[in-house]
């Protein structure tokens, strides 16, 4: 079977470490050398969006089998008995997959923190609470486009009062996020090279 003949060597020309091929966990499992059980690829749809993130396995097997190809590598080379290619950090399905249309993701104290990286939308300082830019106690609405990341000076301060009655003012306009904020922003951060696909 094709996985189990997968090795990982370092491919010429750069600067990296391969990863570990003979340690760890991953090692102690299965015979045969297998790849670095923590390495993840972010999968794209044939239409370039986003679909998930799969185990470097899954990716090696979808471009081998030429399900997808590899839009992204780290320079290091897999090799099985027939064929090298690249490692995918980002790949891309050679045929569209219809995918149905995603729950929304409610605005919760942490999904809002997440989508504002965790900064005041009014001084951008560190923030821990969620504010109603319009205040619910004035009829403001629960919604993606009215809560706000906001430290708890800020928050305090503002109170049930409007923007324009302290003379504050929003740099951005909040909205939905567009994808899941779990696998947005925080997901680009932790591999530089996912950033240009993942929308922030
Ligand atoms: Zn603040």
């Amino acid at each position: 079977m094709l996985t189990e003949t997968v090795t990982l060597a370092a491919g010429s020309g750069t600067g990296r470490a391969p990863a570990a091929t003979g340690t760890g966990p991953a090692a102690s499992r299965a015979p045969a050398p297998v790849l670095s059980s923590g390495a993840r690829s972010l999968l794209l749809n044939a239409s370039m969006e986003p679909l998930c993130i799969v185990s470097l396995r899954r990716a090696v097997l979808l471009v081998m089998s030429g399900k997808a190809t590899v839009l992204e590598t780290d320079g290091r080379l897999l090799h099985s008995e027939h064929a090298s290619v690249p490692l995918p950090v980002v790949l891309c399905l050679t045929r569209y997959v219809h995918v149905p249309v995603r729950r929304p993701v409610p605005p919760t104290r942490r999904t809002v923190l997440q989508r504002d990286s965790h900064r005041c939308a009014y001084c951008g300082g560190g923030a821990d609470t969620v504010d109603h830019v319009h205040p619910r106690s004035r009829g403001g609405r629960h919604e993606w486009t009215n809560v706000v990341a906001a430290c708890v000076r800020c928050n305090h301060r503002k109170a049930d009062r409007l923007l324009h009655e302290i003379g504050w003012e929003l740099g951005f306009a909040p909205r939905a996020p567009r994808w899941s904020v779990t696998f947005g922003t925080a997901a680009a951060r932790s591999e530089p090279l996912w950033a240009a696909y993942v929308p922030a």
